[in-house]
């Protein structure tokens, strides 16, 4: 059940009215006795406490607000592919779709399906078919080791943190068990869409997915999707504006699977959620969202998580929309 908080007042300060929402939000995600179930598919993740929740709101006028465990690492998992993505666009530009593709997929977040219609193209670069693309474009040319020393390097650089790592257990079970992930990337390497082999492409996708953040560190390397592909402490461009835009409509578009449309319907923000129970949402033009809740619905997405941004996003007033 969502229960809403009270209208907005105009008259009452951004900064108080966001603390009021987060405090209330808090306050009722901390009571919910149906929490969703949190990821089971590798033991360092179906041993998170799914009581945890945490929420953390980057302004773009600098300040940050947090509630809960916001200041807690938890594995960022799928959320991963927005920053792979943005390093891959920076690399090959739009050459990169004729790679991947731009639609939505309406299918689980590992389907094979559509791979075999569309030519082993994937639908887009947010599923995992679509992300063991962009971590191949990556990985060209290089070494896993220096691709994935990459990828760390800019999530630190976008969040200012030096202390964000990958966990390592996380990643060699990732590998353990990623059955369906080498098939996916075995079927994409039978169509020519891998340049390199499976083994090492798949090694570099799972360190990715395998990064360790806060909420309050997500919230800040999220930033730059909500105010131009700019940083908004320093006003350093990272991407072009466009790129920005795009790739908010990519993450309103397929962010959360086949969940994607009821996301947009119900919070109607770019956003992407992870298996770990986290989601990074962007308010264009004022803030980035991270909010955690291991919990997940039946798409893999977070339950809680999904519920705090829709109170979150009507209690504030911010939509696309
Ligand atoms: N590492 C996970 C996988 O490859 C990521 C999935 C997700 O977060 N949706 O299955």
């Amino acid at each position: 059940m969502v229960v809403y908080c009270p209208p907005p007042s105009k008259d009452i300060d951004l900064h108080a009215r966001l603390d009021d929402a987060l405090a209330t939000i808090l306050d009722l995600m901390t009571q919910r006795a149906a929490r969703g179930h949190v990821a089971n598919y590798i033991p360092p993740l179906a041993t998170v406490d799914p009581t945890k929740f945490g929420i953390a709101v980057a302004l773009n006028d600098g300040s940050l607000h947090v509630a809960g465990d916001a200041d807690e690492p938890f594995s960022i998992q799928s959320i991963s592919k927005v920053f792979s993505l943005t390093l891959a666009l920076g690399l090959t530009g739009d050459a990169l779709w004729q790679r991947v593709g731009r639609e939505p997929s309406g299918n689980a977040f590992n389907s094979i399906v559509q791979l075999e219609h569309e030519q082993g193209i994937p639908r887009n670069p947010f599923i995992n078919s679509g992300a063991i693309v962009v971590a191949d474009i990556l990985l060209s040319g290089r070494q896993p080791r220096e691709t994935i020393g990459e990828i760390l390097r800019f999530v630190r650089f976008l969040a200012d943190d030096e202390t964000i790592s990958i966990d390592p257990a996380v990643a060699s079970a990732e590998r353990a068990t990623g059955f369906r992930n080498e098939a996916l990337a075995n079927y994409m390497k039978s169509f020519n869409n891998l340049r390199n082999h499976p083994g090492p492409v798949l090694g570099v996708y799972y360190h990715h997915c395998a990064i360790t953040m806060t909420c309050r560190q997500l919230a800040c390397a999220g930033r730059f999707l909500a105010s131009n592909g700019r940083n908004p402490l320093t006003g350093r461009p990272i991407v072009a504006p466009e790129r920005a835009r795009r790739i908010n409509a990519l993450m309103l578009t397929c962010g959360h699977y086949d969940g994607s449309g009821d996301f947009a319907f119900t919070v109607g923000l770019p956003s992407k959620s992870g298996v770990g129970g986290g989601i990074l949402a962007i308010v264009p033009g004022t803030a980035a969202i991270a909010v955690w809740s291991p919990g997940l619905n039946t798409q893999g997405n977070s339950l809680l998580g999904i519920e705090a941004l829709e109170i979150l996003s009507r209690h504030m007033g911010w939509s696309v929309f």
